[in-house]
């Protein structure tokens, strides 16, 4: 049998699917039944290839309007750093040098602008770029800065890794997506997009030279393609190579949504960085040459981050980047690794610190968790042992706290107090935990068990059931109970207000009239007289075996008195 001809979408027809997903998807469809599924279709997120929800997606005056005017710079280099002080342990050099190149950029950008607005007519002013080289190693805060600055002076960023681009874009993706995406971050919005972050990752890959093995001519590529992105160029808004992106652009102009179709560079800050592993050796050699005559075995002792600090546009050059490039990114700044030391403070001062997060996961639970000092430091640590920067307190914290992320919340415990000896034995420390909450469990349920008792028998006054709440049942609506906020009495009311009419059902297949009431009953007492009344009516007649009910009354007198 042949397949039905797929049909084209018509887009003027009302009942041909509206948005461009469907579009694009009855699209990919016709041409993979008729070609065979060989047309490969690329997804490019942006304003162009990600289809913005109806809601999200506004015509470029309408985004204008909400900012009204678009973008105002009003910070100094000591205002930014105050700001990331807050967040980033450490790295003083970076922030000094990033808050300085952020407002000199947005300066220059506000005063072009100003320039424009007034209509000067006078000579187009002079301004070199700054934009960023950072180097350091992985986890050591590059990213957490660059991310504060956008947060702080309220411009777009995206952040990428310089790997996955390619000269084209037809293998790889397309650097000209960066732009786009940052479209798409400000919401549609192309003026505060043109004031925006791009922040390359491993730009250090993108090299060529005889120091990097393995990356061929596509870097050099990669970096003629950047290179453009940092001077100034237009980028289309929708991607021509993108079909979804040409749907939303045809999606768009049906809404009568016409505005810009390009974006501008010029006023995108570009920062860049990367760990540049063996610059040292170039650096070195250079320094040696240079300093015949002086104590060469101070170089050799001297650490990676000091020969950083040297590093010329010539050193970048002999590593395997153009010198056009690396021309492009005048301000160089290096981050240091992070010590032990640093990670404690990471953790203790840091208003971002992980030790935050963790709290708050806890008290979600209603658990106060107590981080104590010398947990911090043990795990910093370790920390400082996965020589991934300040990811490695995740790793580290992830592998003590797993469990108890995991059990914390069903214990019912109040408090968890984390310190070295939970962090050592994480094993005992948890099972010491399970069996306090055993025993606190034990008490509030012995505490509690004549308020339980009294509306058991009001219940069999009042109904003609008994209901044998075990010693966990009578310990769980206690817990519960204080959780809530309300007396015993008055959960159970509220727990078992449907059991009457129930039991009622259950006692006419089966005639039993006292009823097993386990911790079940607590968390979900309508399922749970439900399948008393199904197994009932299955001629099951026997609820569940009243067990041994131990008298927790008699604990209750001999905690009370
Ligand atoms: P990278 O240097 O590889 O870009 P990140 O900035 O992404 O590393 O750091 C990862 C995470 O580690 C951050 O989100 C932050 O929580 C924490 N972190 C890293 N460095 C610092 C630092 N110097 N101060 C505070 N937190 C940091």
């Amino acid at each position: 049998m042949s397949e039905p001809t797929p049909e084209l979408p018509e887009t003027e027809n009302p009942k041909a699917p509206g948005t461009p997903e469907e579009i694009t998807r009855k699209l990919e469809d016709f041409i993979k039944n008729t070609l065979g599924g060989q047309v490969l279709f690329t997804r490019v997120e942006g304003p162009g290839g990600r289809s913005m929800p109806e809601g999200e997606a506004k015509p470029v005056e309408e985004a204008k309007a909400d900012h009204g005017r678009v973008f105002e710079f009003n910070y100094r280099p000591a205002d930014i750093k105050a700001h990331l002080d807050r967040f980033v342990i450490r790295q003083d050099e970076a922030k000094k040098v990033l808050a300085t190149a952020v407002c000199d950029h947005y300066h220059h950008a506000q005063m072009l602008r100003d320039d424009r607005e007034s209509n000067s007519g006078g000579p187009r002013l002079e301004f070199s770029k700054q934009n960023v080289i950072i180097i350091g190693p992985t986890g050591v805060g590059k990213t957490y800065l660059v991310k504060h600055i956008a947060d702080l002076i309220g411009v777009p960023f995206v952040k990428a890794d310089a790997t996955k681009f390619s000269e084209t874009g037809y293998v790889g993706a397309d650097v000209d997506d960066l732009v786009r995406d940052l479209v798409a971050k400000a919401n549609g919005d192309i003026e505060l997009a043109e004031h925006g972050i791009i922040y390359l990752d491993e730009i250090d890959k993108l090299s060529s030279g005889p120091e990097r093995l393995g990356r061929d001519v596509s870097g050099r590529g990669v970096q003629t393609t950047l290179l453009k992105l940092m001077e100034e160029t237009e980028v289309a808004l929708y991607a021509p190579n993108d079909i979804r992106s040409q749907m939303q652009m045809m999606f768009d102009t049906r809404k009568g949504r016409t505005g810009r179709e390009v974006v501008n560079t010029r006023n995108i800050l570009f920062i860049v960085s990367g760990a540049f592993g063996g610059l040292e050796k170039i650096i070195e050699k250079r320094t040696n040459r240079k300093s015949i005559g002086f104590v060469s075995s101070d170089t050799k002792t001297t650490s990676a981050e000091y020969l950083f600090r040297e590093a010329r546009t010539k050193d970048f050059i002999d590593y395997g980047f153009e010198a056009e490039f690396i021309g492009r990114l005048p301000v160089r700044v290096v981050c240091d690794p992070l010590s032990a030391d640093d990670m404690f403070h990471i953790m203790k001062n840091s208003e971002g610190s992980l030790i935050r997060q963790y709290e708050r996961e806890f008290a979600a639970y209603g658990v106060k968790a107590v981080f104590k000092d010398d947990a911090l430091r043990e795990i910093a640590s370790r920390a400082e042992e996965e020589k991934t920067g300040a990811r490695g307190l995740v790793t580290a914290w992830e592998r003590v706290l797993r469990d108890f992320k995991f059990e914390m919340p069903s214990l019912g415990l109040p408090e968890l107090l984390v310190d070295g000896e939970l962090v050592k034995e994480p094993e005992q420390t948890l099972a010491k935990c399970r069996a306090e909450a055993v025993s606190q469990f034990r008490e509030l349920g012995a505490a509690h068990a004549g308020e339980v008792r009294a509306f058991a028998e009001r219940f069999q006054r009042e109904n003609g059931f008994m209901l044998d709440f075990d010693n966990e049942a009578i310990a769980a609506v206690a817990a519960r109970a204080q959780r809530e906020g309300l007396h015993v009495e008055a959960l159970c009311e509220k727990l078992f207000k449907d059991y009457p009419f129930g039991l009622k059902l259950v006692t006419r297949s089966s005639g039993a009239t006292r009823f097993l009431i386990t911790t079940d009953a607590i968390a979900n007492p309508d399922k749970y007289v439900s399948e008393l009344v199904v197994n009932a009516c299955r001629n099951q007649p026997e609820p569940p075996a009243t067990p041994n009910i131990i008298d927790i009354s008699h604990d209750s007198t001999a905690h009370e008195s």
